[in-house]
């Protein structure tokens, strides 16, 4: 059976205070009864007051990165208890941007992953090759490399793969549905080369470039199981039809 579907919000580092809780606010009151999972990940100085408005509206709550350590001298980070200890269920690991800003490794996105499943959250990894990579033909070769890398052995109902090719995150650039369905289609045969069976319970999403004029034929693509959406989970009104585009997928 296909595991119930997610989209996911990134804010990104976007927002303020106010406007993260009137855009929190707006997502509860009107997201309604849809039969998809549905989370934001704000910027961790809003996570508090975005809890607070989200309330018991369904909509989770998760974060951006979190560290590997429950506490500790690391100045600047959050630690996947702290997420849990503010109502977070998710936290995304790996995304590109921490990848190439922080020089975070396959092996520093498999501890942060586990240190997250341990503080009773559900990790986003992402995976995503550049678009250099997928000139030269290797997008598969990297996806493999990353997935083994990165997604440690673990229950797979708390793993969230998201595939966000980087040359189409926030570019406007949109892989073929049939590039997105080949990715996926080849995760899902190497997760079940890990995991069997289980594999199948691990939510994969698409990201990069997700809008509601084009969500409707990715939702439509085998094994994508939602999306992982950055600019247009900005405001209500460019992210509740992607929710629906899903909710009707
Ligand atoms: C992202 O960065 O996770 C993302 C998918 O961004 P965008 O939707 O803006 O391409």
């Amino acid at each position: 059976m296909a595991p119930r579907a997610l989209i996911a919000g990134n804010w990104k580092m976007n927002m303020d205070r106010v406007s993260s809780e009137v855009l929190a606010s707006a997502l509860a009151q009107n997201v309604g009864s849809v039969a998809v999972d549905l989370a934001v990940c704000p910027p961790s100085v809003y996570l508090s007051p975005v809890s607070v408005v989200l309330g018991s509206s369904g909509v989770a709550l998760g974060g951006q990165d979190c560290h590997t350590a429950q506490n500790g001298a690391h100045t600047g980070d959050v630690s996947p208890e702290m997420l849990a200890d503010l109502g977070c269920t998710y936290v995304i690991v790996g995304h590109s941007e921490r990848r190439t800003d922080h020089g975070e490794s396959d092996a520093d996105i498999r501890a942060k992953t586990t240190a997250a499943l341990a503080a009773g959250l559900r990790a986003i990894v992402c995976v995503g090759e550049s678009l250099a990579q997928r000139e030269a033909g290797e997008t598969l070769a990297v996806i493999a490399a990353q997935l083994a890398g990165s997604v440690p052995d673990a229950d797979p109902a708390a793993l969230v793969v998201a595939y966000e090719p980087i040359w189409a995150i926030g570019t406007g650039k949109v892989p073929t549905t049939g590039q997105i369905g080949e990715v996926h289609a080849f995760m899902r045969a190497q997760l079940r080369d890990r995991f069997g069976e289980g594999a199948d319970a691990i939510r994969l999403l698409y990201g990069g470039s997700v809008k509601g004029a084009n969500a409707a034929e990715i939702f439509a693509v085998n094994d994508v199981d939602g999306a992982l959406v950055g600019g247009a989970s900005l405001t209500a009104a460019d992210f509740l039809p992607i929710v629906a585009a899903l909710d009707a997928a």
